[in-house]
């Protein structure tokens, strides 16, 4: 989205990217009200909604057996009153696809950075790997967008602070069939998570266990995960035996994390290399997409007569920090609360906050507007080109 943005406003952009396609399954799907009212300012939403995706009104969760409404996105004061559930991987190549019609944009696909080039105390551009070999790019900005285990931050010698996450995920597919919901569902059970997103022919299953458990859910046996599996969701008894070996299996672990600084001179950091998130609320990719608009909008102009200066970029930090610090409370809470806290383990139990937004229908705005727009959505006002 910083690629697509600053080349839409004539700055030239190449954006590396260390896999041949955008196929990881392991980043989410979610697409929310705000990055949709993005979409619609910038002219894309109609051709983006002729994409194959799922719309989500209402968010439901079963806790302990029991269902809750969670979050009512009806009521948003955007023109999108619903989440997009659409694989990331046709939300980048929808993206990257109108990003290559401007003249200033280029990706390179298989090409991971593995360093930063470095003059005094400068960055000046990066050395990558490719297939025909090592290359080295300069540029007056070296943006690390480069996910939660960051190449850019670590090689920048940035500090870091780790909140501790005491979850894991399991994370599987299953196949679909008809008469399944047609929602996409959390179902929260005694510290334990199950969550399926509808990928059109097939469910992803993401399984949140408490941190450093798979081992001892292994030992159990592949039966007793499977039975696990059908006590959340019923309706899946006639195929969790498709999970048949470990391998279909992967365990994600899951980190929140922040940089105490998120640039120095020629290089910024954004998203998950500046800021990890969990899975909880579904809301990384949308603080992402926020943190690439903030730096287009402060930044844009500016690049457009070379490089920037260290007080420039520390804007976008100052922009974006609150907004997240705020995000990444409330998933440390839903962790330590919702999944794995003492109300987790009482079976009949509905944590406080949730029975609230069950008695509660205006309350359940409230989750809306946090996870569907976040705080201080952005909205552009980058230049274009010409
Ligand atoms: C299991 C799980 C499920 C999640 N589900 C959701 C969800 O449903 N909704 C949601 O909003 N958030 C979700 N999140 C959080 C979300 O995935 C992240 O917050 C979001 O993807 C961050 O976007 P990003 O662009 O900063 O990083 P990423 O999406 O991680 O993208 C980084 C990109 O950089 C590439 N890359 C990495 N290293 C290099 C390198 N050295 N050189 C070149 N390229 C490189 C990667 O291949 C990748 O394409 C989930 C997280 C996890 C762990």
């Amino acid at each position: 989205m910083a690629g697509y943005l600053l080349a839409r406003a004539g700055v030239q952009v190449v954006v590396l990217e260390k896999h041949a396609d955008f196929n990881r399954d392991f980043r989410g799907d979610t697409i929310h009200p705000s990055t949709l009212e993005l979409m619609c300012e910038l002219g894309l939403l109609d051709e983006f909604l002729n994409q194959s995706h799922q719309e989500v009104r209402e968010l439901h969760a079963v806790v302990n057996g029991e269902s809750v409404p969670i979050a009512d996105f009806t009521k948003l004061p955007t023109r999108c009153k619903f989440i997009a559930f659409m694989p990331q991987w046709d939300f980048l190549n929808f993206l990257s696809s109108h990003a290559k019609r401007f003249p200033a944009f280029q990706l390179h696909m298989e090409t991971e950075v593995i360093d930063l080039l470095m003059e005094g105390s400068r960055v000046v551009g990066v050395r990558a790997k490719t297939p025909k070999g090592d290359l080295e790019i300069r540029a007056d900005l070296v943006i690390g967008a480069d996910g939660r285990h960051s190449t850019v931050h670590n090689r920048a010698g940035f500090q870091q602070r780790e909140f501790g996450v005491p979850i894991d995920v399991l994370w599987m597919r299953m196949s679909k069939k008809q008469g399944d919901p047609k929602q996409t569902f959390g179902f929260f059970q005694h510290g334990k998570l199950l969550v399926l997103l509808d990928r059109d022919d097939y469910w992803q299953a993401g399984f949140v266990i408490p941190k450093g458990q798979f081992d001892e859910i292994k030992e159990r046996g592949l039966t007793q995960f499977q039975s696990d599996i059908v006590e959340f969701a019923g309706f899946l008894r006639d195929r969790v035996a498709e999970l048949d070996d470990w391998s279909k299996i992967r365990l994600l672990t899951v980190q929140i994390n922040r940089l105490r600084d998120w640039c120095r001179e020629g290089l910024l950091c954004i998203g998950d290399s500046a800021h990890a998130m969990s899975p909880a609320g579904g809301v990384g990719i949308n603080l992402a997409i926020q943190d690439a608009v903030a730096t287009a909008n402060l930044l844009a102009d500016k690049l457009r007569n070379g490089p920037v200066s260290v007080e420039e970029l520390r804007k976008v930090q100052a922009r974006r920090e609150w907004p997240t610090r705020l995000i990444q409370g409330m998933q440390v809470f839903i962790h330590r609360r919702v999944v794995t806290g003492h109300a987790a383990g009482r079976r009949s139990s509905l944590p406080f906050v949730l029975r609230l937004l069950k008695w509660f229908p205006a309350l359940r705005q409230l989750p809306a507007r946090f996870i569907g727009m976040g705080p201080r959505p952005e909205h552009f006002h980058s230049p274009t080109a010409g």
